[in-house]
């Protein structure tokens, strides 16, 4: 009998509404776009929509619940990676750069290692490497996100043989294979499959262990695989469906804060893209499952990114659908072929360069010899910042609240305004005891 019906049942003989807000979830996945602020989500909305046409709501004004805080464990008001994913994680602040750990250096366990503990099956999905700052505050302790040799070291568990991912999916060959130690091996020794392609993911079971670059995954923008995190999570929710055991899924799109850092606004939206479609197939599935929770949020909002500037009142986001491949391999083809100048830029951004940016340009090309693929890429993303009034303040991260979308059995957990630790200890407090056996 379908559940609905059942409900329907007891509403009707018993007064009993088993309705979802009083429903416990079976299984939670939590999503975090990395430095996702609500610049990136609105710039999205207008990204996606036709130049002059209607707009349109996006997965994230779907599923919009709340707004967080996400002030670090001093003073500075601005955190970083490693503190709000360890207040997400583990519902504790703590001091920027620190994993897992509290300012005492207490290690603190995590919605991660308390799901195992009861049970649960585990995972992590990520477009960084797997040993970066947030996922890494799901699964080890260390005082600085900088050691990443031990944080994948300690991925294999405190006593080095139980790890507390059945299941992690991202980059990272160059902290797994290491002259000093093969921790795959080790990860193989213990039954976990490995696999270092995509194509591998078809046949994904669990516990699995898959690395699919020396270190970040290759950005989304000009990728043969675009929506590589989308790809990724689908073949997880797969193998943990075939587990028929409760589990927990943190799903990170960790490069939507490497474009901010870049101040890189085509690369920022070709991440939110790759993160739109994870959110939608991960929505589908909660909506066909009814037992699945979904929360997503930011763990903080990177560039200070601005939709319009220089006092214009306009954005013009749709044009960046026209950037086809990263500013950096624009700029390595200028370097290759500046005589090529005017065609390389119409090609992969559709400008057309003013009379006032052509000399700039030609200026940087003069020599090829000498001419610096960073700085040129610098001049491709100013060109690109100008065309679509796109701004930013800073290479590092902003102070802003970030926002919070839940979707599927006590969701309206996540309403209104929370501060990052309360998302962190409401989702461990969803935790079930599970019966040895089950
Ligand atoms: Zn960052």
């Amino acid at each position: 009998m379908k559940k609905s019906v059942i409900q329907a049942l007891l509403l009707a003989c018993c007064g009993i509404a088993a309705t979802a807000s009083a429903r416990q979830p079976q299984n939670i996945i939590f999503l975090i776009g990395d430095g996702m602020g609500p610049a990136y989500t609105t710039a999205y909305r207008y990204y996606m929509a036709e130049e002059t046409g209607d707009v349109s709501p996006t997965i994230f004004d779907d599923l919009l619940t709340g707004m967080a805080g996400t002030y670090p464990d001093d003073e500075t008001r601005v955190t970083d990676s490693a503190a709000s994913a360890t207040a997400l994680a583990t519902g504790r602040k703590t001091y920027n750069g620190a994993i897992g750990i509290d300012r005492d250096h207490r290690h603190l366990p995590s919605l991660l290692s308390e799901a195992k503990s009861r049970g649960y099956t585990t995972g992590i999905v990520v477009t960084s490497q797997i040993n970066h700052a947030t996922p890494a505050s799901f699964l080890a302790h260390n005082e600085s996100r900088r050691n990443y040799d031990a944080i994948a070291d300690d991925y294999l568990g405190e006593d080095g043989r139980s790890p507390v991912a059945d299941l992690l999916l991202g980059g990272g060959t160059s902290y797994f294979i290491r002259p000093d130690n093969n921790l795959v091996k080790v990860f193989q020794q213990q039954g976990y499959q490995y696999l270092n392609q995509y194509q591998g993911l078809k046949q994904l079971t669990i516990p699995a262990l898959g690395l699919f670059a020396p270190k970040g995954l290759a950005p989304a923008l000009g990728s043969d695989h675009p929506h590589r995190l989308a790809n990724m999570t689908a073949a997880a929710l797969k193998a943990l469906d075939q587990q028929a055991k409760p589990y927990v899924l943190m799903i990170e799109a960790s490069q939507i804060d490497w474009c901010g850092h870049a101040n890189d606004i085509a690369c920022a939206m070709a991440e939110m893209d790759d993160f739109a479609h994870t959110m939608k197939l991960v929505k589908e599935y909660v909506d066909a499952k009814e037992d699945t929770l979904m929360v997503a949020t930011a763990d903080h909002s990177t560039g200070g990114l601005t939709l319009g500037k220089h006092g214009v009142y306009q954005w013009k986001g749709p044009a960046l659908k026209k950037v086809s491949v990263m500013p950096e391999q624009i700029a390595q083809l200028l370097k290759e072929s500046p005589e090529d100048l005017e065609n390389i830029v119409q090609t992969h951004t559709g400008l057309t360069l003013t009379a006032v940016q052509r000399p700039i340009f030609l200026q940087a090309l003069k020599d090829p010899d000498d001419t610096n693929v960073e700085q040129l890429a610098q001049l491709v993303k100013h060109l690109i910042d100008e065309a679509t009034y796109t701004g930013w303040t800073t290479s590092g991260h902003d102070a802003i609240d970030v926002q919070i979308f839940a979707h599927g059995p006590q969701a309206e957990q996540f309403r209104g305004f929370m501060d990052n630790t309360q998302i962190g200890k409401k989702l461990i407090s969803l935790l079930q005891p599970i019966p040895a056996g089950s």
